[in-house]
């Protein structure tokens, strides 16, 4: 990779000059406040934004790493798991630590299966089962801890396959996992009856509810996915997607709770410096994130949240409807946030989006469309779906790939 011709400057620029040059370079980026992008950032209105900067503000310097020097980030993160443990139904035995996304939180639960699989097993080469829709976090920590990605193929429905699933688990299995929803389509697994496969051979089963954990339990009608099924033993739940946290927080669950200490923790004394303790893959740690994710779910509550999630609700099926009614297909049945969909020049529409100023993700394997929704896309979801229309109207033939990325 080339590196740009840019060198630490002789004398340091003057603060005006330097934040004029920083704002101008942010121009190019997406216009999240204006509600354009469909992904990424997930605004849920100034008031959150306000309780967020204060916070931010408040733990700007501090240090995670050492829970004795700060006390409040300990005890804010200790809170922050068990308000998140309740919202999951675990039960009294479970614990958990907050990580530094929906990745790290995934990465962990395989890291900690596959030690388990050695320890309490004999496991030497270990394979992760997990839906072919799951988050590359899987692949990425299958491939960091040496473990043999094994990939369920998807049924009609866009849900795992239960019944190949069942042929693909078996005694080199570490962890089994599905997802609430799925990023690609936002379909929720068949996560009892996945858990209750591996509950049978007594594998782990880890539920990522990186997307899900702060929007289906304020759901009136959300499917079965968290530690009410027995089978469920790790769950991931990103506090800085649908939490609405800024971003490096998400919270690891174990069902189990002596497994924080026994697998996931990292404690070592063979060097000068003291004795050296961390849950996190990281050593030094950010501590807004911890402040933040804890004082936005404070400020929410579960009223809040529900308020939120009524909004994203509404747009959704606005959505879903209209996309429908246009001609394209809503892939699956998404239950909540996250909608893809298609048409046989879908790549074209998106062109034409693009040239409109919105921010789609495009997928493949069908080609799509996709969106995930945020309260405040309310403001917007008419211009933007009257913008949809158009875009079907107008669009020809796509680009091409070159221009997806542009
Ligand atoms: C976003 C996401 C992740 C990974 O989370 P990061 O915070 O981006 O690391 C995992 N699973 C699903 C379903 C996701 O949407």
């Amino acid at each position: 990779m080339d590196l740009p011709d840019v060198s630490l400057p002789d004398r340091g620029v003057p603060r005006e000059d330097l934040f004029a040059d920083l704002r101008a370079r942010k121009t190019a980026d997406a216009d999240w406040r204006g509600g354009r992008t469909w992904s990424l950032i997930y605004p849920a209105g100034a008031d959150v934004d306000a309780v967020i900067q204060e916070a931010n503000g408040l733990y700007l310097h501090e240090n995670a790493l050492n829970p004795f020097r700060f006390p409040s980030l300990a005890d804010m993160e200790r809170e922050v798991v068990a308000m998140t443990a309740g919202l999951l139904n675990a039960p009294a035995s479970a614990s958990g630590s907050m990580t530094s996304g929906g990745t790290e939180s995934i990465m962990q639960a395989i890291r900690v299966a596959r030690d388990r699989a050695r320890a309490e097993r004999g496991i030497t080469s270990p394979t992760l089962v997990v839906p072919r829709s799951a988050h590359p976090a899987f692949a990425k920590g299958a491939k960091y801890f040496g473990l043999e990605l094994v990939q369920i193929p998807l049924a009609a429905d866009l849900r795992a396959d239960v019944t190949a699933a069942e042929n693909l688990i078996d005694d080199r299995t570490a962890l089994v996992a599905g997802s609430a929803p799925n990023y690609p389509h936002g379909v929720v697994d068949p996560i009892p009856e996945l858990a209750a496969l591996a509950a049978a051979r007594d594998i782990p089963f880890h539920t990522d509810a990186c997307v899900g954990g702060f929007l289906l339990p304020f759901m009136a009608e959300a499917p079965a996915f968290d530690f009410r099924i027995p089978g469920v033993t790790t769950m991931s739940a990103d506090v800085h997607k649908y939490g609405y946290a800024t971003k490096g927080a998400s919270v690891l669950l174990h069902r189990n709770g002596d497994h924080v200490l026994q697998y996931q923790a990292f404690l070592y004394q063979d060097w000068p410096g003291g004795l050296y303790g961390s849950l996190a893959l990281a050593g030094a740690r950010p501590a807004a994130p911890i402040a933040t994710a804890w004082s936005v779910m404070r400020y929410l509550g579960t009223a809040g949240y529900t308020r939120l999630v009524d909004r994203i609700l509404t747009t959704a099926t606005k959505i879903r409807t209209t996309a429908t009614a246009l001609g394209l297909t809503v892939l699956g049945n998404p239950i909540a946030s996250v909608i893809a969909f298609t048409a046989p020049n879908i790549m074209a529409i998106g062109d034409q989006l693009d040239d409109q100023g919105w921010h789609l993700d495009r997928q493949n394997d069908p080609d799509a469309l996709h969106l995930m929704v945020s309260p405040e896309h309310d403001r917007v979801v008419d211009q933007f779906l009257a913008d949809l229309r158009t875009a079907i109207d107008n669009a020809g033939e796509s680009r091409g790939v070159e221009a997806r990325y542009s």
